[in-house]
């Protein structure tokens, strides 16, 4: 057993590495343990975009600046030293070549630099006092009499560390969140795999611009997506998931090579690989037990993103050190919670699974119902909760003429519209 600590964070993403810095700032002594060697090398699949800069996204209006990300609603800030590339449209393409955009004259998003925010997190922490450990895999956690305590893997060297509050954020593969028995009620949805290519030379008619490319044959699950990076059109990213077992690099190379689009990476290369696994589970409404909070992607349904993810770093400290102080500091995370997070939503729980188009329409179906939309123009979002809904509300003002121009299509679409994520992954497991 080594030394105590007040808080032992575990996971040195945006949500851990937050936690860490408000903690410390607050005088406590902190641990932070993190798998990964070099924590501002960030080879994770990641779009890297803050997104809902229009306002009102995760109970957030974020501003970006030259310099620092600004919570105003939260009431903190954090520094942010790296470039930033500006989006302000959404566009949305059919296999045969319909387009919707969803489009504003202010950005939308900005693409930054995760590296460059972690490091610049983990610089503050390390003037800050805080213990970091790396190359160091956090392999279980335990409540105990007085605190929490976790075991460590350091090289061959396993020990436990113990400490009065313990923070997971380990991400959405929610490992320690697992071991203290967090995820036993959770449904896991499925495991998906991500990758993405990091590409030079395409030649992409869409500056400035978020793009799925939707169309069945060309990736099954979920559109393939496509933005620009930190370095603008130099370098662009192009991206599939496909459910395990399936290989999402098979959707890119053929996209690439023979799909609608391919004249765009007629000169391209790939001068980069990004990959993920991730397992999905329903989010944690409670994502507590005992002296152990679970914040991020680690309690989360799909991605808190990294702004949501600095979020939780921010209020999980905060509550855990009103606790330590005799107040309930878990009853405000708790409210704060499942009030910013739009996945905890019962009612968005209940419907955004009615706005999947790829699993459930022909290629012929998607250029048909995006046709119907041709020449109008939508207000920019990069906010995936509102714009499929904003963009089937749009594709609902036509129902009569879906009715009358193709019957059965309005039937499959009012039977998928009444699916919910639940039902979806039930009829995949059970088949
Ligand atoms: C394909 C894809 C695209 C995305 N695009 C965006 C985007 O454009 N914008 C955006 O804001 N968000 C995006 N996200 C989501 C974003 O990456 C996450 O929501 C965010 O990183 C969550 O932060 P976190 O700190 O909770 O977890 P993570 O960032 O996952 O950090 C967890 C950390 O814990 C470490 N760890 C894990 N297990 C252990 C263990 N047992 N012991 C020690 N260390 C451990 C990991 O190495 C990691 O460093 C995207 C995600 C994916 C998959």
């Amino acid at each position: 057993m080594k030394e105590g600590y007040d808080f032992i964070v575990v996971g040195a993403g945006p949500a851990g590495l937050m936690a860490a810095k408000t903690a410390a700032e607050h005088n406590l002594k902190v641990a932070l343990v993190e798998r990964r060697k070099d924590i501002s090398r960030w080879t994770r699949a990641d779009c890297m975009m803050f997104y809902g800069l229009e306002g009102g996204f995760l109970g957030e209006d974020i501003q970006v600046e030259v310099g620092k990300i600004i919570f105003p609603r939260n009431g903190f800030a954090v520094s942010y030293r790296g470039g930033l590339y500006p989006l302000y449209n959404w566009r949305v393409l059919s296999p045969g070549g319909q387009r919707i955009d969803f489009t504003s004259e202010k950005p939308i998003a900005a693409v930054f630099d995760k590296g460059v925010l972690l490091r610049g997190l983990l610089e503050d922490i390390e003037k800050l006092g805080v213990t970091v450990l790396t190359g160091t895999l956090a392999l279980k956690a335990e409540n105990t009499q007085k605190g929490a305590k976790v075991l460590i893997k350091d090289q061959g060297d396993k020990y436990w560390l113990e400490a009065r509050k313990v923070i997971a954020a380990e991400g959405i593969n929610s490992r320690i969140t697992e071991s203290i028995g967090l995820n036993k009620e959770r449904l896991l949805m499925g495991r998906f795999k991500v990758v993405q290519y990091i590409m030079e030379g395409v030649e992409n008619p869409y500056p400035n611009s978020w793009i799925q490319f939707y169309g069945q044959s060309l990736s099954p699950f979920a559109p393939l997506h496509f933005l620009q990076t930190v370095s603008g059109e130099r370098l662009q990213k192009l991206g599939a998931i496909r459910p395990e077992p399936g290989n999402p690099e098979d959707d890119l190379k053929q996209f690439i090579e023979r799909g609608p689009y391919a004249s765009w990476f007629a000169k391209a290369s790939i001068v980069n690989k990004m990959g993920v696994t991730v397992k999905a589970f329903m989010p944690l409404e409670r994502p507590v037990t005992g002296n152990l909070l679970a914040i991020g992607d680690a309690a989360a349904f799909a991605e808190v993103e990294n702004q949501g993810a600095l979020m939780c770093g921010y209020h999980a400290s905060n509550a855990l050190i009103k606790e330590l102080e005799g107040e309930n500091g878990i009853e405000d995370y708790m409210k704060w919670w499942n009030r910013s997070f739009e996945f905890l939503n019962p009612e968005i729980q209940r419907i955004s699974q009615g706005y999947a188009i790829n699993p459930y329409y022909e290629d012929e179906e998607i250029d048909y119902l995006f046709s119907l939309l041709e020449g109008e123009v939508f207000a920019g979002s990069i906010n995936q909760y509102k714009i499929p809904k904003m963009l089937w509300d749009a594709i609902f003002r036509h129902s009569e003429r879906i009715q009358k121009e193709r019957p059965e299509l309005s039937k499959k679409i009012g039977e998928v519209h009444k699916m919910t994520l639940q039902d979806a992954f039930t009829v995949e497991q059970e088949e």
